[in-house]
């Protein structure tokens, strides 16, 4: 297929080109390069362009001749939401708005869309299935219902077909080691953590330790970049006219906090100071996937199933790269 790849300088979206590309895909980034980086991304499949700059987007779909587009570009941070919601129904449900209009207009119906877990807010109980209650406590969540919301309105109406892909916790990086995690700033667990052990930050902070969980700090549920790569591929076969599906991607196992800096301080072998502070605005106590669906309607598997080799792959991209893509 011709796919665009919105996004596909950022973090998982660079990891989902990879994997596209390994499939024979013939796979277009667009990405504005706000959050992605240059060198993530082929210089000649890269285009460089604004989710709001519609016509730009209708002509990349006319005369690429696109088959179907994939939407990872979103802001995605939980607590610059909460500080600036602003930006982000701005990028978030207005350039998705564009999209979907370009799409609309060039007649473009197939789309696969990063979701999140994040619009469940903080559920009564874990796994987490996809039925249960969309009750968003952060504004980056509440964008990404209004989108999964929007999606299901254009399918009904217009035929359009979509998959919305819930990711849980992504993580980990590429194990060639030259594509994985960069943010600026980072405020991810596994990336600063590991920064610690590479001399960059003095400590980490956990947020909070009286959340209700067993050690007191939040668990989420660690999923690696290439596994969500995998279900993007797999949900390529899974459009029908007028049709969505949305499917909640994680292995199903949950981590603390305190898990997660003790399997760095295994995998790096350095001794990772932490100190406790307060909790940050926005976080819930704990999500886990049931992935059961996904592992059904996909025939997904993820090949990572447990957070050691995945902090491994992290730790293998950040010692090659210890300042990112440096750009
Ligand atoms: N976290 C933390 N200290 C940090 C960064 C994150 O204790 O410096 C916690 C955060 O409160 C959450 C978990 O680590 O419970 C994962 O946070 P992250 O920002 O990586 O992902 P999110 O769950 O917000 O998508």
């Amino acid at each position: 297929m011709r796919l665009l790849v919105i996004g596909g300088a950022g973090y998982v979206g660079s990891h989902g080109v990879r994997v596209l590309e390994g499939a024979g895909h013939e796979v277009w980034v667009y990405d504005n390069l706000s959050r992605g980086h240059r060198s993530a991304a082929r210089a000649d499949r890269l285009i460089v362009g604004s989710l709001h700059d519609q016509p730009l987007l209708e002509s990349v779909l006319r005369d690429r001749q696109i088959d179907a587009v994939l939407h990872y570009a979103a802001f995605a941070l939980v607590g610059e939401s909460v500080g600036n919601p602003a930006m982000y129904y701005h990028n978030n449900v207005i350039g998705s708005y564009h999209l979907l209009e370009a799409m609309r207009a060039s007649g473009v119906q197939n789309l696969i869309f990063s979701s999140t877990t994040a619009i469940f807010g903080e559920p009564e109980k874990t796994p987490i299935a996809e039925h249960f209650p969309k009750q968003p406590i952060n504004p980056y969540g509440f964008t990404k219902l209004v989108m999964e919301r929007m999606l299901d309105d254009y399918a009904q109406a217009y035929g359009m077909s979509f998959v919305a892909l819930r990711y849980f916790n992504a993580a980990g990086a590429h194990p060639s080691g030259e594509i994985g995690e960069d943010h600026t700033p980072e405020s991810h667990l596994i990336p600063i953590v590991l920064q610690v052990a590479l001399g960059q930050r003095e400590k980490i902070t956990i947020y909070g330790n009286d959340y209700p969980t067993l050690d007191g700090t939040c668990i989420r549920d660690y999923i690696h970049v290439d596994d969500l790569a995998d279900a993007h591929l797999l949900a390529l076969d899974h459009f029908a006219p007028g049709k969505g599906l949305k499917l909640n991607l994680g292995t199903g196992r949950g981590h603390s906090v305190k898990e997660v800096i003790d399997c760095c301080r295994a995998v790096t072998g350095h001794p990772i100071q932490a100190e406790v502070g307060e909790r940050r605005p926005g976080d819930p106590s704990a999500l886990v996937a049931d992935p059961t669906l996904a592992k059904k309607t996909l025939g997904w598997q993820p090949r990572y199933n447990t957070l050691l080799p995945i902090v491994e792959t992290a730790w293998n991209w950040h010692q090659k790269h210890p300042h990112g893509y440096g750009d």
